[in-house]
């Protein structure tokens, strides 16, 4: 099962964004939050950012490409270092 954002309700009612993996959900790390961040930063925008996602590869966390919404949903764009299809 592969990890997404859920919403864990407190006793008094006060939402927070969560991680569920594997079906267990548990507060989201640094780097999940960023990457959170950037993607709900671009809501609206036109552009958004790529990112190497391969936890391998020495480029990961440090390039980004932009490119317009439309261009990266038709187009799949590779890292220059590891060849790995780039993320949001
Ligand atoms: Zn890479």
């Amino acid at each position: 099962m592969p990890k997404k954002w859920e919403i864990f309700i407190e006793d008094d009612n006060t939402p927070h964004l969560v991680i569920s993996d594997n079906g267990v959900q548990r507060v989201p790390t640094m780097e999940e939050c960023e990457r959170a961040v950037s993607i709900l930063g671009e809501e609206g925008s036109s552009v958004i950012r790529l990112h190497c996602r391969n936890t391998e590869c020495p480029d990961k966390g440090k390039g980004w490409i932009e490119r317009s919404r439309i261009d990266a949903s038709k187009n799949m764009y590779h890292c220059d270092v590891c060849g790995k299809p780039m993320e949001r």
